[in-house]
């Protein structure tokens, strides 16, 4: 049986994941109106990625014999001040939900739930390239600058994302 203090945080991750799944698919429409499709389709794999995220937590609770409880979805962002914003903002969100995987990882450990313990360590390891994937990003963007070719460039190399399933943890069996 899971226990009601780690069920809970496991819910309160999966409103996060699906939070992250918005705001990058707001990003995703701002790089579009900023005519960088290229961009935007990084943004569109990340937005599906985030959705696997909370579909592992999901398919987690349920294995464990926990409740899934769905709360609102805040708000996000519509627009960053450039490109360069909207990549310091995701480098920014991503740190946060590293100290929320964290928080989750201390919460297991506390009540001594191996398993859930076992679960996370997919994610620990995922923020780590999360993070340096931002940070790689905002390093050419700041490199680029105002250089509309380097620009260019760049929305053409973002633009060969490939969506590929997270993790098998996500299989959703529906
Ligand atoms: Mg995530």
């Amino acid at each position: 049986m899971l226990n009601k203090r780690v069920e809970d945080a496991l819910n309160a991750q999966i409103n996060a994941e699906l939070w992250s799944a918005y705001l990058y698919l707001s990003m995703a429409s701002y790089c579009h109106a900023e005519g960088k499709s290229g961009i935007a389709r990084w943004f569109e794999v990340q937005f599906k990625e985030e959705q696997d995220h909370a579909q592992i937590f999901y398919n987690y609770i349920v294995q464990r014999g926990g409740r899934v409880e769905l709360k609102a979805i805040d708000a996000v962002p519509t627009s960053w001040t450039s490109l360069l914003n909207a990549f310091e903002e995701t480098l920014k969100h991503e740190e946060k939900v590293t100290s929320l995987i964290n928080n989750l990882m201390a919460t297991a450990l506390e009540e001594k739930d191996f398993a859930t313990q076992s679960m996370l360590k997919w994610f620990i390891d995922e923020q780590v390239e999360e993070e340096d994937n931002a940070r790689t990003i905002i390093d050419s963007l700041r490199a680029i600058g105002d250089n509309g070719y380097g620009l260019y460039m760049l929305d053409k190399e973002l633009a060969a994302r490939t969506y590929t399933q997270a993790s098998p943890l996500a299989n959703s069996g529906f």
